[in-house]
């Protein structure tokens, strides 16, 4: 059932656990993770990076593609078909192209830009409908080239951009995007307690939630987190399930080298992937 994300971050946030967005790049993607959500009865958020969109030729075929699967499969938990990291024009583009939610990511902008351009898409979205995420304070990692630590948000602008009617907010807390290296610092729990006491009720996002160890991952929803971000760890467990199948040589036995035997295994890692996040994010039978 594809909805907004409003409702189920509401109800995280107050149930004191968090719904798990996967980013989706193809057909086999959206299909794990809606069979996993539906078995394991829980809400799920499918993010789409606009680089994302753009290989799947376009986000109206995106909303086309995940509307009609959710309706093939009888998928009966919440979904929402959540536009990541938009661009001003992007977000525009996804709430006519049938999502039901969208991120604006005004981070780099300087905040009074920030604040004019999420006031703008706030009323667009919720005028069709759809929920939104903004960001305060950019997200570190491959994305911007910066690597080591993650920046953290000021909680005063996190509060003055919760204030203009968001659904979700993302605020830097020393986490970042891709790989984690070796020296990362690890979270700050500090900034993320001064975010949640400026902006009370607010679910917060967690982004790059691929390698954050588990403990601070639990800590972080007891904090207010209330959606955290999984796509590079789908990318490693798909790429190496892949590999595995055609160092096996299996490829070359039979009809192994058809497309749906090829890409069976790693969608199946991508599965378990799934699984195992949201008995981390605590969001079993909560659709
Ligand atoms: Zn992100």
């Amino acid at each position: 059932m594809i909805v907004s994300a409003t409702e189920m971050l509401k109800k995280a946030k107050a149930g004191h656990y968090a719904v798990g967005q996967f980013n989706i790049n193809n057909l086999e993607w959206t299909k794990a993770i809606l069979l996993t959500a539906e078995e394991m009865k829980s809400p799920v958020i499918l993010g789409v990076s606009e680089g994302a969109g753009k290989y799947m030729t376009g986000f109206k075929t995106v909303a086309a593609m995940v509307r009609a699967m959710d309706e093939s499969l009888g998928i009966t938990v919440p979904v929402a078909l959540h536009l990541d990291h938009g661009t001003y024009e992007g977000a525009k583009t996804c709430i006519e192209a049938g999502f039901s939610s969208i991120m604006f990511d005004g981070s780099h902008y300087e905040i009074e830009e920030n604040v004019a351009k999420t006031t703008e898409l706030v009323k667009l979205a919720h005028d069709h409908g759809l929920s939104i995420e903004a960001e305060v304070g950019a997200i570190g990692g491959e994305e911007d080239g910066v690597i080591g630590a993650g920046e953290c948000a000021d909680p005063d602008e996190c509060k003055r951009i919760a204030d203009l009617g968001v659904d979700m907010l993302a605020a830097g807390i020393g986490n970042i995007h891709g790989i984690y290296p070796e020296n990362w610092e690890g979270l700050s729990f500090e900034t993320l307690d001064a975010i949640q006491q400026k902006t009370g009720e607010m679910p917060l996002v967690l982004h790059g939630g691929s390698g954050i160890p588990n403990e601070m991952i639990k800590k972080a929803i007891t904090l207010g987190v209330s959606k955290v971000n999984v796509n590079t760890e789908c990318q490693l467990v798909f790429a190496a399930a892949t590999r595995e199948y055609i160092e096996a040589g299996k490829d070359k036995q039979g009809k192994g080298y058809d497309p749906r035997k090829l890409l069976a295994p790693g969608t199946e890692a991508i599965k378990a992937e799934v699984k195992a996040k949201i008995e981390l994010f605590g969001s079993a039978n909560k659709a």
